[in-house]
């Protein structure tokens, strides 16, 4: 654990995820928004989301509403951002525009940026040539700049013109030789890198746009951010970050880091990709996504019939560890008891096992009334025609036994529809000479109850077989076909007291008169 606090300073705590709509969210990224959320929470601070498109050939349509839409259904509000503009509006980058330029300038005259007027061709023949000189990761850096076309090398009245003459350039931070620079990350403790590692980043472009790291800087310094919180897919840029609070002169502004354990795949090593999703069968997205461009359609979480409770708990728990070994936690259980000292350096395989496992864990302990109002729109396109009361009925019998919102419906349709086809195992198992008759007797029986409750039909139920000296194995796994199709499912009598007194008779009648012949 690192030696110092997440928290030290007294300023209030303000953290951004800062997404680019670059496609739909992953679910490293919807665990990141979480992880900046709970510490927001945690700490009375602020939580912004900050919408980075300054690259505009990466953009993709729709991208943005559904980074928007995901954490809506999943209940991570954010206090500042697009459609709710606060004191550091706007939260687009590309809106944001104009404020860039003028910090790009302040690194050139202080001497800490360049401009570089290199074209594509030359970057690739300074690529191929210092491969062939072999190195390993050919880059621009503090030794390839200077036999490059840029304001280091070229006389500055060459550069002013190439400027006036509007020829495309690049501003690059020109990253010092040989310094080391540390960085105290609140997850990974301190980090220190040496800038011979680095390379001059572009960090703006002719087209009055900053490249991300620019934008970055510039926007968590105006938006006040004390907190850094985000994967580690970053961590190899935050020297270059640290390197532009001092140049710019907002070092003692700067935010602390955190940078997140990558969420690996179920199976191997290596980050959860869509791939993985697809191979193994899960939704890799909170919310479904079509691909403008392919049509591809992506599975989302909430199609696939998860509580957004169940997906929260999952994403808490892949990288964070409690301090005891409690696994279900509330959103508001979260924030009490999440801290950035609690989360791993090391990868968290995600486990699709475990995933369901929440989710038939909330399913369980959902009201029944609330579990009827997810089920509804399953039951409505499958064409059930039922009251609340009903459906309420059926996700009580039900809960135990599905892992999805749908299973409700599509595990216990034969509590919405009779059954058009019987389970012939149990049946040609279990139907013995004089089995339908002892079926007649017990229907007929059933049939004079008052109440109907599952509780009095059961009593009914073994009073009637012990009369008969029958045993439950007897006929009653027979009853159940001719009453449902299948051989298992919840109580029986259950089952009898929601389908109602008609309903249970027509069943057993036509069960009986369909099978009989069959079997006995
Ligand atoms: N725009 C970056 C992303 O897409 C933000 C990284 C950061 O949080 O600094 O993840």
């Amino acid at each position: 654990m690192p030696p110092y606090s997440e928290c030290m300073s007294d300023k209030k705590v303000r953290v951004r995820f800062a997404p680019s709509p670059t496609g739909p969210l992953h679910l490293g990224g919807v665990r990141t928004a979480l992880y900046n959320y709970l510490f927001a929470r945690k700490h009375g601070g602020d939580f912004l989301l900050r919408i980075e498109d300054t690259d505009q050939t990466r953009y993709v349509p729709g991208a943005e509403e559904y980074i928007i839409e995901s954490l809506k259904w999943l209940g991570i509000m954010y206090d500042e951002g697009p459609g709710k503009e606060g004191e550091f509006a706007p939260y687009r980058q590309s809106e944001r525009k104009p404020m860039y330029r003028q910090y790009a300038e302040q690194l050139i005259e202080s001497g800490h940026a360049y401009y570089a007027f290199d074209t594509t061709e030359e970057l690739e023949t300074m690529r191929v040539n210092l491969q062939k000189a072999g190195s390993s990761s050919p880059s621009y850096n503090f030794i390839s700049r200077n036999s490059m076309k840029n304001s280091l090398t070229l006389p500055a009245d060459e550069v002013q013109r190439r400027i006036d003459n509007g020829d495309p350039y690049v501003i690059r931070i020109k990253i010092p030789r040989n310094e080391e620079v540390h960085l105290e990350d609140l997850v990974r403790g301190v980090v220190v890198v040496n800038t011979n590692t680095l390379d001059d980043k572009v960090l703006f472009k002719s087209d009055g746009m900053p490249t991300y790291h620019l934008a970055n800087i510039v926007d968590d310094y105006l938006m006040k951010i004390t907190h850094v919180i985000r994967g580690e897919e970053w961590l190899p840029s935050a020297p270059t970050h640290v390197l532009l609070y001092r140049f710019l002169g907002w070092e003692a502004d700067m935010p602390s880091f955190a940078h997140l354990p990558l969420i690996l795949k179920p199976d191997g090593n290596g980050k959860l990709s869509k791939r993985d999703g697809d191979r193994l069968g899960f939704p890799v997205f909170p919310l479904q996504w079509t691909d403008p461009n392919s049509g591809e359609v992506s599975s989302g979480y909430r199609e696939s019939g998860y509580f957004k409770e169940a997906v929260i708990n999952i994403l808490a728990l892949l990288g964070w560890h409690p301090t005891d070994n409690q696994e279900l936690f509330s959103l508001d259980e979260l924030v009490e008891a999440f801290s950035l000292e609690k989360v791993s350096k090391a990868g968290a395989k995600f486990d699709f096992e475990k995933a369901k496992w929440f989710n038939r864990e909330y399913l369980k302990s959902t009201p029944d009334k609330e579990l009827a109002e997810a089920v509804k729109p399953y039951a409505i396109a499958g064409g059930a025609d039922v009251s609340d009361e009903y459906l309420q009925g059926a996700c009580r019998l039900m809960k135990e036994r599905a892992t999805f919102i749908k299973d409700v419906f599509e595990k216990g349709r034969y509590l919405f529809f009779a059954p058009s086809a019987y389970d012939e195992n149990t049946l040609a198992k279990k139907w013995k000479p004089g089995t339908a008759d002892f079926i007649s007797q017990l229907l007929a029986d059933l049939s004079t109850d008052e109440a109907f409750t599952g509780a009095s039909l059961e009593s009914r139920g073994k009073a009637w077989l012990e009369a008969n000296k029958l045993g439950f194995g007897a006929i009653m796994p027979v009853f159940r076909v001719l009453l449902t199709g299948e051989g298992e499912g919840p109580a029986i009598f259950e089952i009898c007291a929601l389908l109602g007194k008609e309903e249970m008779k027509s069943r057993i009648e036509s069960g009986l008169s369909v099978c009989k012949s069959k079997y006995e």
